[in-house]
């Protein structure tokens, strides 16, 4: 079984050599005494931003650091091989949290969402159809408590979540923004993903003014993303009870002290609601997110793009390009093919 480890514990930007390949010999049946576990052949893994914070050493994070020498786990696309568990049996496709490894013994698959529907590439599974789409969906219907016709900004917006986010606000009827950090991006945002606009905000200067020219009368809602100097510029360019939904802070993730926000006083003056969310807090509305979703994908009415990278060896380079922007889209990892 090959597997994908981590070295040690990262401190600022993580190196490929941070995680090592690894090979163990494994039984591909339960074992006997593991009740209610599965074991499951990984066909998909997903690349997310989320888990950079894993691979540092920190008590205070809302989720458990990995554990130096032992797989990475992260959110999968994978088929059941064998199972103890009454919800599960062998050849079920299933998603969830998973190992970064061949094959997985999942001992609470209570993280685990079998897969119904196989209209669509089972790769969407890591992210329309997966976590980072019910972090688009729940994180703009409900945190940006968004209305037709209002202004919205996305920063990060060609990636997994940011695409979603501004079809959503499109087929809502508001006027859409984006912000990414090529010509290619900003490209795919304006033709394939129906922005009204977009800008690289690589080459402004000044990320106020960028806001400024792109926004003259400000901004109703910004889906946040990247946190750090490009919060502080959308801070200042907000309009009264705006609302921000703190989605994440990738410009932050590698930096041990984290950048400033100067401008936190807009937050009163402009009675402006500032919210942070976690996607778990979601999950129990999986169902009627996938009818609403499915039918917009199958009709063509939401695009999709992703990234996809071969090979299990390939996982630790393709996780680390989130963090220089090197994916166009969903970043997938290839392990196997169904
Ligand atoms: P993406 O697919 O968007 O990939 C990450 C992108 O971030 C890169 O492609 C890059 O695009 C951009 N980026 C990287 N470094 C920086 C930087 N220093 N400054 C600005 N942009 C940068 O990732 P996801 O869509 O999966 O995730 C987007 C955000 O949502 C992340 O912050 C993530 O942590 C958060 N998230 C939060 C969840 C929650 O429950 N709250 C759940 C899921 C995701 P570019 O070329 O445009 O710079």
């Amino acid at each position: 079984n090959k597997q994908i480890v981590l070295k040690n514990y990262v401190i600022d930007f993580p190196k490929e050599s941070d995680m090592l390949l690894k090979k163990t010999i494994i039984k591909l049946k339960v074992p006997e005494d593991s009740l209610n576990s599965i074991l499951v052949k990984n066909l998909y893994l997903s690349c997310d931003p989320y888990m950079r914070n894993r691979m540092s050493k920190r008590e205070d994070s809302y989720i458990d650091s990995f554990t130096p020498d032992y797989p990475i786990t992260g959110y999968g696309v994978a088929t059941v091989v064998d199972s103890a568990h009454p919800n599960f049996k062998k050849g079920d496709l299933v998603w969830g949290i998973t190992g970064w490894e061949e094959y997985s013994l999942i001992k609470s698959p209570e993280t685990i969402f079998k897969i119904q529907n196989m209209d669509v590439p089972l790769s969407y599974y890591t992210g329309i159809l997966g976590m980072p789409g019910i972090t688009a969906y729940f994180g703009f219907y409900e945190v940006c408590s968004p209305k037709k016709g209002e202004f919205v900004y996305v920063s990060a917006a060609s990636g997994a979540v940011g695409q979603l986010v501004g079809q959503f606000a499109k087929l809502l009827g508001c006027y859409v923004v984006g912000s990414a950090g090529s010509k290619e991006k900003v490209n795919l945002l304006k033709n394939n993903f129906g922005f009204d606009d977009a800008f690289n905000y690589k080459e402004e200067p000044d990320l106020s003014e960028a806001l400024k020219r792109y926004f003259p009368n400000g901004i109703d809602i910004y889906f946040d993303n990247v946190g750090g100097k490009m919060l502080d510029a959308v801070l200042i360019n907000m309009r009264l009870h705006g609302r921000i939904a703190v989605c994440g802070m990738i410009s932050q993730y590698n930096m041990k002290q984290p950048e400033g926000v100067h401008n936190l006083f807009c937050l009163i003056t402009k009675r402006i609601r500032m919210e942070g969310f976690l996607v778990r807090d979601y999950y129990h509305l999986y169902p009627k997110f996938l009818e609403t979703i499915l039918p917009k994908i199958i009709e063509g009415k939401i695009k999709y793009v992703e990234d996809t990278a071969e090979g299990l060896e390939s996982a630790p380079g393709a996780l680390l390009g989130l963090f220089s922007g090197r994916n166009v889209g969903k970043q997938v990892v290839v392990i196997a093919h169904e």
